[in-house]
This record gives C-alpha cells, structure tokens and sequence, in this order.
C-alpha cells in the first residue's frame, strides 16, 4: 500500500513534524487530513499490512473469522466476570475475548462495519452533561458528512431511504450504504415489530436512530469492499510525499523533554523486531494506538 514501509531505515532518513502512534481507523484519518497540509507525517504501526494481500479482510462476510483469528488482533480479554457463566467450568468466571485490530487500519479491518450514529440527544450530552464544548450533535454533523459518500439503497422493506442533504454527506473517502437483501426471516420480523408498534425509521441518520432502521454501514455499494482506514483515508494520500507509515513497530515509550517548567512530547521509542529505535517529532506526538 500506497507510503507504508517495513524498513526502519527509511523511515528514519526522514525529518517529521508529527509522530502518529497507530496507523489505525483514528491514526490513518488522522495522518490522511494531516497530511493534506505542509506537515510531515510519520506514523508507527505494530501490526503488519495484511489488508492489501488477505481477501478474508476485504468483505463483510470475513469479519466474525477475522476477529477470531489471533493472527489479526492483540488476543487481549478480560478478566473472569463474576456474572457469566463459563459453561466449560461450569460456574460464574467467564473470560471474554476482547479483539483490538493488530494490522495496517487497525479494529477498521476486523470489524462489523456498522456506520451508525448515536441519538441526538446522546451528542449533545457530551457537551451540556460533560462540558465539551462543540461535541453536540449539530457542531459534528459537518464532521460526519465530511468523511462520507453515502449512498441509499432503497429495498422493499425500506422504500423511503435516500441520500439526504445536509444529513449525509456524499464527498468523503468512507463510502457507505445500505443493504439492498434480505433473507427470509427479515421479513416477518420486522411486520411482527410493526404491529407491536415500532415503526419503520428510514432517516435513522439524523439524530433519531430509534425504531426499525435499515443501518447504514461502512461498505462499498458497488465494489462491496469493505471500508477499512487503509482503504479509505490512507488511499488519499497516494502521491504525497509528506506522510510515510512504519508497519511492524511498536511504540514502547513517549520521550519529553522539559521547557520553562512544562513537559513536551518531543519524540517516541519503538521496537522493531529485538531493536529498539527514536523518532523525534519537530511538533507533536499524537497517541491513537485504540480503545
Ligand atoms: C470485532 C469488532 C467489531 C466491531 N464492530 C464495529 C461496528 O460494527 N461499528 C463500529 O462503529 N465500530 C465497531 N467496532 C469498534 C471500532 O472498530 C473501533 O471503535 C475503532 O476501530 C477504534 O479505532 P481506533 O483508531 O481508536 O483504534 P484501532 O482502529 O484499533 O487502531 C489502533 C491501532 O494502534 C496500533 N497500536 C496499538 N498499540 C500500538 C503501539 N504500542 N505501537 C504502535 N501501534 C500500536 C494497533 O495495532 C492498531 O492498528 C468493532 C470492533 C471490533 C474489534
């Protein structure tokens, strides 16, 4: 793929501005927009790109194999919940398994596409709940259409769904859609939901996402691809020369160093391999290394 490299020589032959740890669904469109500027962007990803040569990650289908395969994520999980019952032990202690994307666009790879936004008011609490201010619905409603293109595909179940100005947006890198099937069981689910009084919602993207929706998710209409980072955000920057991403490294500690009394972020050591390596950053350090 298009400025990524497993050669650590070349990445450090280059001077940057800002150093991204993570070339995940955040750190790609990070370093994409970034880079869109004067600024030279350097990105450290621990994982590999296995997007460009593993079919299993392109499509919808692969995600539940994907997400089970240690050769994709971390493999972290959780503690025994005291709650569930592990049905091999038989008793309460259930190890859950967390996936967290370890590769070239991160959990953007490995997961279930889902594009949805949350309720209106959920936003807006954000900001009137917890005091961030510009987090409100209307504030990153610009944001979100900023990084669609959006297209409707309306179905037999869902004939009102269509691409709505001013909600969607339709110049952004991610390409979104609807599904245009069903099987057999949507059908009579969804008329048992209606006559119980839930509605069909077809504009679910407006701040209102309650009742039966057809989900908008991150998948190309045409080509079905999915829309992993690398795929998106990350295939913008073919031709800069301004933004190069360092697969196969991980960031093992922030270096600062000190200035009239405040600490400042100034570079980052990363491991390749059994090396340990600097890189110094002229402006920023950003973490993005996932949730
Ligand atoms: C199985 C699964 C299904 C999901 N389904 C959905 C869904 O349908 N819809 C939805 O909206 N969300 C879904 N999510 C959640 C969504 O994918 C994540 O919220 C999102 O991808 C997180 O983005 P991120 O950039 O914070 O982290 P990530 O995309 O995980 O990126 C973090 C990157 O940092 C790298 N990294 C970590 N530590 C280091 C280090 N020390 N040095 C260098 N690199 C490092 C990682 O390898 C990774 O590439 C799902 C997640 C999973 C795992």
């Amino acid at each position: 793929m298009t400025n990524t490299t497993t050669n650590v020589d070349i990445f450090l032959s280059k001077p940057y501005d800002i150093i991204i740890v993570g070339g995940g669904t955040a750190g790609l469109a990070l370093a994409a927009r970034l880079s869109e500027t004067t600024l030279r962007i350097g990105v450290l990803e621990a994982g590999l790109d296995k997007v460009s040569s593993d079919p299993t990650l392109y499509s919808g289908g692969g995600w539940p194999l994907t997400a089970r395969d240690p050769k994709y994520h971390w493999g972290f999980s959780s503690t025994p919940q005291s709650n569930l019952i592990d049905q091999t032990l038989g008793k309460p202690g259930k190890v859950l398994n967390l996936p967290r994307g370890k590769l070239l666009s991160g959990s953007s790879a490995v997961n279930a596409m889902v594009w949805i936004r949350a309720s209106k008011a959920e936003y807006d609490a954000l900001e009137s709940v917890f005091g961030n201010k510009g987090w409100d619905f209307d504030s990153l409603l610009p944001y979100f259409r900023k990084t669609q293109s959006h297209t409707a595909q309306p179905s037999e179940l869902f004939p009102e769904s269509k691409v709505i100005p001013g909600v969607h947006g339709t110049e952004g890198p991610v390409n979104t859609s609807q599904n245009w099937w069903h099987s057999s069981l949507i059908d009579p689910f969804v008329k048992t939901m209606i006559s119980q009084s839930f509605e069909i919602n077809s504009n679910p993207d407006n701040g209102n996402p309650l009742g039966m929706i057809n989900v908008t998710r991150g998948v190309h209409p045409k080509t079905s691809r999915r829309q992993d980072a690398t795929e998106t955000y990350l295939k913008t920057t073919e031709g800069r020369d301004n933004i190069t991403v360092l697969l196969g490294a991980q960031a093992r500690q922030i270096i600062f160093s000190q200035g009239n009394g405040e600490l400042f972020a100034t570079g980052v050591e990363f491991q390749v391999g059994n090396t340990k390596h600097v890189v110094n950053a002229a402006k920023e350090v950003i973490l993005s290394a996932g949730e």
